[in-house]
């Protein structure tokens, strides 16, 4: 990734920082307004002019205040399956990320069923299913226009049945039509609450970091139709110096990072680590 921090570095060599230039690369930076205020008034505070480096060390400093060091993983009972609804809209990277956080938590030794419940797109379920026998996890999917609860219904049964730990849900993303949105993902959390008062127990966003100040639009709108957005799955942090996006979603909406993709293989996955996120953007 290449950072844009190196942007503003280059801009400024060998000058003193112009606020107003650097008001503007934040904004672009997509890190949000309230972000960018923060470290202008900070630069202000200090009363004189500054060298970049010095402006990157408080734009550190105000990111990593913000962002949570560690993020706790997923949790994990012993008599029952964890439920990790993924939601987020068409094309940010969902199937690929539902179906690399299930090798990833295969990887540590997990078991992890899948359920295709983004039945919308005959396509997604092909994908997904796709996925299920290459990694060698179980999925459960319904037919194509099929009712997302009941696949996760079904999913939940089977999942208890054979003592699975992680149950993961690869759900519809259709914005636009947001009452039905809201409407198909709060039945899903009816009838798993059926299954399990405390589940779901994650329902993680998947945001493409590459669409800057949209992944804070589609963050707000899925807040409002899911209610409790535990976290981020924040793909395509490979390739591009693009990434602000989590910080404004993280100072506007209350939402961390919990995860990151950084390429289309299964293992181009990770936690997201606060520390690593800052080197990389400045
Ligand atoms: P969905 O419609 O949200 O389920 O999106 P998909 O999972 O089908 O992904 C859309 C496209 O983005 C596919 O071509 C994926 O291979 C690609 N993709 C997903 N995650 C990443 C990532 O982290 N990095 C890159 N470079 N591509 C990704």
């Amino acid at each position: 990734m290449a950072g844009f921090f190196r942007k503003l570095i280059e801009r400024f060599t060998r000058r003193k920082v112009d606020l107003d230039e650097l008001e503007e690369t934040l904004i672009t930076g997509d890190v949000g307004f309230r972000m960018t205020e923060r470290i202008l008034g900070r630069l202000r505070d200090m009363g004189r002019s500054l060298d970049p480096e010095e402006v990157v060390d408080v734009c550190r400093r105000e990111m990593l205040t913000l962002l949570p060091e560690v993020n706790p993983s997923l949790p994990l009972f012993p008599d029952r399956p964890c439920v990790v609804l993924i939601v987020g809209v068409n094309g940010t990277g969902k199937t690929t990320s539902t179906a690399r956080l299930a090798h990833w938590l295969k990887s540590r030794g997990h078991s992890v069923m899948l359920a295709a419940a983004d039945t919308f797109r005959a396509a997604a379920i092909e994908q997904l299913d796709a996925w299920a026998q290459r990694l060698d996890v179980p999925i459960v999917k319904g037919q194509y226009k099929a009712d997302p609860a009941a696949v996760c219904h079904d999913a939940w049964e089977a999942a208890s049945r054979r003592g699975i730990q992680y149950l993961l849900c690869d759900t519809a993303g259709r914005l636009h039509t947001k009452d039905n949105l809201m409407a198909e993902l709060s039945k899903i959390e009816r009838v798993i609450g059926r299954k399990d008062p405390s589940a779901p127990h994650e329902t993680l966003l998947v945001v493409d970091a590459t669409t800057g100040s949209n992944a804070l639009h589609q963050a707000r709108e899925f807040q409002k139709a899911v209610g409790k957005l535990t976290g981020l799955i924040v793909t395509k942090l490979d390739g591009s110096g693009k990434g602000g996006c989590v910080i404004a979603i993280q100072d506007e909406l209350g939402i961390p990072a919990r995860f990151v993709g950084t390429g289309e293989e299964a293992g181009d996955f990770d936690v997201f680590e606060s520390r690593r996120f800052v080197e990389k953007i400045l």
